[in-house]
């Protein structure tokens, strides 16, 4: 992918926070690249504490790196500051919000940051874009969390930035509202925007993401397309239903990885590269064990972000 391709190009970033009072330093990011495509709806995925806000926080300008370079379209956010910045919005994981204005307001004090001339804000189309037409004039401070949310987004998007980067979108969110906000990034991206987000739910980046960086304890662990992410992992499932019960596993079948379940299940993880389907069910066969009914699962993201952080954890 050349450079011209990338919305977000980090090289070698590293962060170590200093120590304050009883605090130790702390080392949050230990070198970490990543190549954020142009159009894409790009996933920063990893558990509390792994370094995503961080990097994110960086990116925004508030957080300085220790070392490293960051690119935001093309612009080195050191170098060209101000062109990094013009391209980028940023929702911030902490909803904190200018409660004495209306969103109304907001949105024209944000764009007016920006330097934006009024004959060229967009405040009321952002404002229908988030449903918030109906709280235009609203007391902010009591607009629900979600509405509060979608504000947020909205602000970031008052300067009409080529980059939109949430981190944790969806955070304590109700389900409802998840799906709505992955419903208005899906809109974004399909306008052209380049998203960027984190998260801790699996499950959010697997649904909205085009490609996934796992991220732990400061370090890349995997970056790949979703589908390739998913394929990537050697590791299947098979869950086998015998027609009589089972008391005690043939060792035959113990050596290949099977396990009896509570239920009467024997569920056998396995790796396609290293045996097949056929040649567990041939050691099946070579047992007395009747097979009633059979399936096979792939692993989800789940599996392979327990796997894979698992293995970068001794
Ligand atoms: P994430 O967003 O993935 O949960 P963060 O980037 O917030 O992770 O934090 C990464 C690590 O850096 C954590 O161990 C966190 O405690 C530490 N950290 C974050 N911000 C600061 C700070 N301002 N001062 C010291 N340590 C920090
Ligand atoms: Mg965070």
């Amino acid at each position: 992918m050349t450079d011209q391709e990338l919305a977000i190009k980090i090289r070698g970033l590293k962060k170590t926070y200093a120590a304050e009072g009883a605090s130790p330093e702390k080392i949050a990011l230990k070198g970490i690249d990543l190549s954020i495509p142009k159009g894409s709806i790009f996933g920063l995925l990893g558990p509390n504490g792994a370094g995503k806000s961080t990097i994110i926080n960086i990116i925004a300008g508030v957080v300085d790196k220790t070392e490293g370079s960051v690119e935001v379209w093309g612009f080195d956010i050191n170098k060209d500051t101000r062109n990094a910045k013009a391209n980028i919005g940023i929702v911030p994981q902490e909803v904190h919000i200018d409660a004495y204005f209306t969103p109304f307001e907001i949105l024209e004090l944000y764009a007016g940051y920006y330097g934006i001339p009024k004959a060229e804000r967009r405040s009321m189309e952002i404002l229908r874009a988030m449903r918030l037409e109906d709280q235009r004039d609203a007391y902010t401070r009591l607009l629900s969390g979600g509405m509060k949310r979608r504000l947020l987004v909205g602000k970031a998007m008052v300067h009409n930035p080529a980059i939109l980067v949430l981190d944790e979108p969806t955070a304590g969110v109700d389900v409802e509202l998840r799906k709505h906000i992955w419903q208005y990034v899906r809109e974004l991206n399909k306008k052209g925007v380049t998203i960027v987000l984190t998260t801790h739910y699996l499950e959010e980046a697997e649904e909205l993401c085009d490609e996934i960086a796992i991220i732990n304890h400061g370090e890349l662990v995997i970056c790949e397309k979703t589908p390739k992410l998913l394929n990537q992992l050697d590791e299947k499932m098979i869950v086998i239903l015998p027609v009589n019960p089972v008391s005690e596993l043939p060792d035959t079948i113990k050596e290949i990885g099977g396990k009896l379940n509570d239920d009467g299940n024997i569920i056998i993880h396995f790796s396609p590269s290293t045996i097949t389907v056929g040649e567990i069910l041939n050691k099946i066969a070579a047992t007395d064990i009747e097979i009633s009914d059979l399936k096979t699962e792939e692993s989800d993201l789940e599996d392979i972000f327990l796997q894979l952080t698992k293995s970068n954890e001794g």
